[in-house]
């Protein structure tokens, strides 16, 4: 399977290029991202087989029948990654929480945000073509809280890669911040910065378009990748998990092979949406994929109305922060498949450069064939939260903005997968609020909310509170270089 640029290729460099290349390098010639010439189909034969699939054989098939150039023995390895999920033998469990509405949690891994999922695995990976060039990359992510964590986890120790980790100080929640500022790793750089999320993502942004700074990495013969969902290597582990929980539903006898779901996918950049997409249009039977956001509501009125507008709006924070978000990768993936080159580059510079687009009404009609959305305010989800916890099911306020789509948008009442994207532990704060119970610390939230509610909070984020603090550096935007620097 080759892959292909979303905005046409410019004639400078190659028109198609090999899954490797496509995640080690993942900037692509003309300003856009890469996609996969094709997909695998996933038809009745394929779901048939994979009834009865652990989680990591259907995973091995579905990577191979995308024919990506990664051997079987590399692909088995990474996906080895999932048997530190709590349960190896199920490392995304499906629950029901009402007649048919069932959540898909994705959060059982090493960070307890669903970013494991992909980053696992895609970290194991990219290490490893690294060492078979005998090449060094470096990996800068600027996070709201979850990528962070979850990059720094993948990669610790990893040969030929090194990682540097820009959050927001007091941006974050305390396990947030001391999953990183924690974590062991000679690889490993975590910065604070003076600063919002905005600034965080800025000043990275200007760094690495710093000449000198990519001068002083060429010197050092040091590569620049990256580990967002820019990167179609995350994109590929994010398809599966859609198969998996479809295939969850047959084995719950919610459906029958081939019956109809809704998927509702809390969105942000819209990597795990465009998971979903790609398995609907493989051939999953996905009704629609629901997109659920908080008020940064720009993907739910790009849906509704056609028109992506971040003139005039400013980003908002919010309880679910990963949500907050105003420009959204991956919708580029999205208008490339239907669309095409031309156009997606004519609606993508039109954003760059005047900050919005409008679809046509055909555009539109062809974009709601496949997706709806809406979104929540922070009350809206404290009441969710508070209302699900009464029946006995705790969800943090990221899942939370899922259960109003699940109730607002089902043109019929078909069994629907929510997606839960973390654990609650990593926002305790807010739920604990939402039980009425206004925290003053994650340590005093995890503790009320667990007993309050009879859940139990895992060791990895229990003992985070013990761990020596090896990452201090806070420091404002213009020191970043100096400590960048001093960490090469
Ligand atoms: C990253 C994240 C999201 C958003 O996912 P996208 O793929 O960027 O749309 C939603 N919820 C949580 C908890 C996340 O960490």
């Amino acid at each position: 399977m080759q892959f292909i640029e979303t905005r046409g290729n410019d004639g400078s460099r190659l028109a198609k290029i090999n899954f490797s290349d496509a995640i080690l390098n993942p900037s692509a010639s003309y300003g856009g991202l890469y996609v996969p010439e094709s997909l695998p189909v996933l038809d009745s034969d394929f779901l048939e087989k994979h009834l009865d699939s652990h989680y990591k054989t259907l995973a091995a098939d579905f990577l191979q029948a995308f024919e990506i150039d990664i051997d079987s023995l590399t692909i088995a390895k990474a996906l080895d990654r999932y048997d530190a999920f709590d349960d190896p033998s199920n490392p995304v469990p499906l629950k029901q929480i009402e007649k048919d509405c069932f959540v898909s949690e994705l959060y059982h891994g090493q960070t307890r945000a669903f970013k494991d999922m992909a980053l696992q695995p895609f970290g194991y990976i990219l290490s490893r073509l690294a060492q078979e060039r005998n090449e060094n990359y470096l990996i800068m992510a600027a996070t709201s809280g979850d990528t962070g964590p979850a990059t720094l986890e993948t990669f610790k120790n990893q040969p030929n890669i090194k990682v540097a980790c820009l959050y927001p100080d007091g941006g974050t929640s305390d396990v947030q911040r001391l999953q990183m500022v924690t974590e062991e790793g000679e690889n490993l750089k975590v910065i604070g910065l003076k600063g919002n999320f905005d600034d965080a993502q800025s000043s990275l942004k200007a760094l690495l378009a710093s000449q000198d700074f990519r001068d002083e990495l060429k010197r050092r013969d040091i590569k620049l990748s990256a580990a967002n969902s820019v990167n179609f290597g995350r994109i590929i582990f994010q398809i599966i998990y859609h198969i998996h929980s479809y295939l969850e539903l047959v084995r719950q006898k919610a459906v029958s092979l081939g019956d109809p779901v809704y998927m509702v996918v809390p969105s942000g950049n819209f990597g795990n949406a465009l998971g979903a997409y790609y398995a609907k249009k493989a051939g999953l039977p996905i009704k629609k994929i629901l997109i659920a956001s908080n008020i940064n509501n720009i993907l739910a009125d790009w849906i509704n109305t056609g028109v992506y507008d971040m003139t005039d709006r400013t980003l908002i924070q919010t309880e679910s922060p990963a949500m907050d978000i105003l420009k959204s990768s991956n919708i580029e993936r999205v208008m490339f498949d239907k669309f095409g080159p031309g156009r997606t580059k004519e609606l993508l510079e039109s954003l760059d450069k005047e900050g919005k687009f409008q679809l046509t009404p055909d555009e539109l009609e062809s974009l709601r064939e496949d997706f709806d959305a809406t979104f929540s305010s922070d009350e809206e989800g404290e009441a969710i939260i508070a209302a699900y916890a009464e029946k006995g099911y705790i969800m943090d306020p990221h899942t939370a903005t899922c259960l109003k789509a699940y109730h607002k948008l089902r043109e019929e009442k078909l069994p629907t997968v929510i997606y839960s994207t973390a654990e609650w532990t990593k926002f305790s704060t807010t739920v604990a609020r939402a039980l009425g119970h206004p925290a003053k610390s994650d340590l005093d939230a995890l503790k009320w909310v667990s007993e309050h509610a009879g859940v139990t909070v895992p060791d990895m984020i229990s003992g985070l509170f013990e761990k020596p603090i090896r990452h201090s550096v806070v420091v404002d935007k213009n020191s970043i270089k100096e400590e960048m620097l001093k960490f090469l």
